[in-house]
């Protein structure tokens, strides 16, 4: 009998182990921030059946499933905190069966994002554009259970939401980008790790993997500016609603450089350091290749690129300097600022042109961009023709 993705996502995480369940709401956190992630849960449930058909209609058959796990897949004895999303693709299918892919996040990584925002918001003298932050706590007060004032609570589960949806495009776009297919190598397993890396491929070429990230990086920014342009979302939510184009652009700046900072900060407490033998980009590459995107092509057909790249652009400086801010307060919040941004800056150099190389050309023959431009080809060629 052919398994459905669910059902062989379920066979993939009792393969790895009992401890690789799937997390139930409310997740580690209070019943308002556990009812958000549920229906983050749903709406990149329906978010992947949609990608799956129409992957489907351009003939990349794929069933995907997305879940949310308790612990990490290199969860052992070290202390590891478990914060990690991940990209399969599944070992175990039978002969019989088309091989799904699974996004995966663990219930620490999304919790952490909702408790990270909450923590931004409840301070006064952070984002004093938001809401009434005189209601917020002074600055020495160092624990407070999450934003006073209704509207800076809402924010930050909006900017929460819109974070986690940065994330799940993000590892969508390694399955659908045919990341997986390119990294697999006989014998091994492929996943890719949003915080740590697989074990299985410890010893491959780093600066592969490098472009990978900012190649998923891009693709999901461009899914979330053509959300973000046409008032879409995975889920409701309001900083997305009433703000004009310029304040959404900001709040995904926000959303988007929160998420590189939180990774890093992660990776820090895993004693990850950034270095050439790592798999993934500095996020000052992550942030300006991100921006310099935006630059080009937020908006192509009005021409306001430039004006909308700004606007992100003064997100990314919005969370630089809140953390900045944290810092003093909580060094554990930490920034990241200085760990290794000599060797990222030399980096760039080959990174960007790889990058743009592998956008031409597609990653492998299972990418989507290779398969719907090939498909496109005859039917240019015919009219060409004709
Ligand atoms: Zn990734």
């Amino acid at each position: 009998m052919t398994a459905t993705a669910s059902e062989a996502c379920a066979r993939y995480l009792s393969k790895r182990g009992s401890v690789r369940r799937i997390a139930q709401a409310p997740f580690g956190l209070h019943r308002g921030l556990g009812e958000s992630l549920s229906a983050f849960r749903d709406g990149a449930a329906s978010f992947l059946d949609s990608m799956e058909r129409q992957l489907q209609a351009i003939g990349l058959p794929r069933p995907l499933h997305f879940d949310i796990i308790e612990s990490a897949f290199d969860d052992d004895s070290s202390g590891n905190a478990g914060q990690d999303a991940y990209a399969v693709a599944d070992p175990y299918a039978e002969e019989s069966e088309t091989p799904a892919s699974f996004v995966l996040f663990t219930a620490a990584f999304a919790r952490d994002i909702f408790l990270a925002w909450d923590a931004l918001l409840t301070r006064t003298e952070l984002f004093r554009d938001v809401g009434n932050p005189d209601m917020e706590q002074p600055a020495a007060v160092l624990v407070a259970p999450g934003p006073a004032d209704p509207i800076r609570a809402a924010y930050a589960r909006d900017q929460a939401l819109l974070t986690l949806e940065f994330a799940l495009y993000h590892e969508f776009y390694h399955v659908a980008s045919g990341h997986l297919e390119a990294i697999k190598q006989a014998g091994l397993e492929a996943r890719l790790h949003a915080v740590t890396r697989s074990p299985e491929q410890v010893n491959l070429d780093a600066r592969r993997y490098k472009v990978l990230e900012l190649d998923a990086d891009m693709m999901a920014l461009r899914h979330l500016t053509t959300d973000v342009l046409a008032g879409r979302q995975l889920v409701s939510h309001g900083a997305l609603e009433t703000s004009s184009e310029g304040e959404r652009f900001r709040h995904l700046g926000r959303s988007v450089t929160l998420l590189f900072r939180l990774i890093e900060l992660w990776r820090r407490n895993e004693h990850i350091q950034y270095t050439a033998a790592d798999f993934h980009p500095h996020p000052d590459v992550r942030d300006a290749t991100l921006h310099a995107y935006l630059q080009l092509n937020a908006d192509t057909d009005e021409a306001r690129s430039l004006e909308l790249a700004q606007a992100y652009a003064r997100g990314q400086e919005d969370i630089i300097e809140a953390l900045e801010a944290m810092n003093t307060l909580a060094p554990n919040f930490g920034i990241v600022e200085g760990l290794g941004q000599d060797l990222a800056a030399r980096e760039t150099e080959w990174l960007i042109p790889e990058l743009n190389r592998i956008r031409k050309e597609g990653v492998c023959a299972q990418d989507f961009r290779r398969v719907a431009a090939r498909r496109r080809q005859p039917q240019a060629d015919e009219q060409a023709g004709s």
